[in-house]
């Protein structure tokens, strides 16, 4: 994985290209939450379940279904606070970007981005991202700084790029 820090970095940058309505701040939540959430699956080591398993790490909650499935749901519960597209897209852009960010990292064996339809695990020919420990212990060491020091290059930059275009945007209108 890319550290959480990562992931929730994407999610939050996507928001502020979402227009303000009343819930604004419980949809950026839970679409920071959404980006966080593919690496529940961490838990099926504990249930023995082998990593290249479907239902291992990086399996089908790091998948492009588990993302629409997510994106369909989350659009239904916030439905009344804003376009349905736009939400679906938000929440579906915000569960995919982790197995894409994922696929970027140096370590792991890749995303089951096609589960359950082929259990192929994928890395992008880009893999820049420094692998993150799982355990949080395992953070706070030198391995830690330099994923912060990575994912700061290849996600916070490009993410901090993405907050002034758009902020450029709503100015220039
Ligand atoms: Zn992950």
């Amino acid at each position: 994985m890319a550290s959480i820090i990562g992931h929730a970095a994407v999610a939050y940058a996507l928001s502020k290209a979402l227009p303000h309505s009343a819930k604004k701040n419980a949809i950026v939540t839970v679409g920071v939450l959404a980006s966080m959430l593919p690496d529940l699956d961490v838990l099926s080591f504990k249930f023995g379940i082998a990593y290249e398993s479907p239902l291992g790490h990086r399996g089908f909650t790091h998948s492009l279904l588990f993302a629409i499935l997510l994106g369909l749901v989350l659009m239904a519960v916030f439905k009344k606070y804003g376009k349905q597209w736009l939400l679906f897209l938000y929440f579906f852009l915000c569960t995919a970007s982790h197995g894409i960010l994922d696929a970027c990292t140096t370590g792991g064996r890749g995303v089951g981005f096609l589960i359950p339809f082929k259990n192929d695990r994928y890395f992008f020919p880009w893999q820049v991202i420094k692998v993150s420990p799982l355990g949080v212990e395992k953070f706070f060491s030198k391995w830690g700084l330099e994923v912060l020091l990575s994912e700061f290059i290849w996600i916070g930059l490009p993410c901090l790029l993405f907050v002034l275009m758009i902020k450029l945007l709503n100015t220039s209108k």
